[in-house]
């Protein structure tokens, strides 16, 4: 069974109505960057952070799969399918794929403060203040922070180095070291991208560039992987 590893970014989730936040003003959902998600932040003020992450989460438990998301999902038929995402939805997961590496961590759960290994299931949207993990720190958003150490990008970097085929969705490559990984697949290996802005990526072997929206390129390029010899 042929590997077929899939890096995907905000923009696969856009059509699920979350926002990337690159596109067009650089700030996410209003915010600038380093007042939310930075450990500088969280210092400063921890209870302006906890409550963007609260209404990100809300969102996210809001929104739906949608179609790129469920083709991904289809390609299990064939594949021996792994997403990396640099996403903290959970779409991929609901929409049923089974090998999901997070990146950047996953909203819906939680973190101590002190211990980023001590991570717990959220009960709803809302992270309170004065929730405390097991060692008497305060709880915050279980996702990697500007300027934090991303402690999946070995696995993710070996997971790359054994891909047969790379697919790239909905992300401006603009975030390392997540953005790297493209460089450590095989350069015969073929490298889809997908996404109505194509990021400039040079050198790396066979490029399919699908200057699309994930929800109408993804389906189309799982259609003829499933359907090859
Ligand atoms: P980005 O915001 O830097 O880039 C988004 C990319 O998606 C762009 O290349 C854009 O052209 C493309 N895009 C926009 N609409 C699209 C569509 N309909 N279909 C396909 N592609 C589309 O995103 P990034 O590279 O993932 O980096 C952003 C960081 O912000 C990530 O690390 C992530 O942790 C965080 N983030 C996550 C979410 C989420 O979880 N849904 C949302 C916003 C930001």
């Amino acid at each position: 069974m042929d590997n077929v590893v899939v890096l995907t970014g905000a923009g696969i989730s856009a059509e699920s109505g979350l926002r990337t936040f690159r596109d067009s003003d650089g700030l996410w959902e209003g915010y600038n960057i380093a007042d939310v998600a930075t450990p500088e932040a969280w210092d400063w003020n921890p209870a302006l952070v906890q409550d963007f992450y609260n209404l990100r989460r809300k969102s996210v438990l809001e929104a739906k799969p949608n179609a790129a998301h469920y083709a991904l999902a289809k390609l299990e038929k064939k594949y021996k399918v792994t997403i990396i995402t640099q996403n903290i939805d959970d779409l991929h997961e609901r929409a049923g794929s089974t090998e999901v590496v997070h990146l950047h961590g996953i909203i819906t759960r939680s973190q101590s403060s002190k211990d980023p290994n001590l991570t717990y299931p959220i009960d709803g949207w809302e992270l309170k203040m004065g929730e405390l993990c097991e060692l008497g720190s305060q709880l915050r958003a279980h996702v990697v922070w500007f300027g934090e150490a991303v402690p999946m990008i070995e696995k993710a970097a070996e997971i790359c180095s054994k891909a047969d085929i790379f697919m790239l969705i909905g992300s401006s490559l603009a975030v390392y070291p997540a953005a790297g990984l493209i460089n450590l697949v095989a350069k015969d290996v073929p490298k889809y991208i997908v996404d109505p802005k194509i990021p400039a990526v040079y050198g790396l072997g066979p490029m399919i560039k699908i200057e699309e929206k994930a929800t109408v390129g993804v389906p189309g390029l799982v259609e003829s992987l499933l359907k090859s010899n």
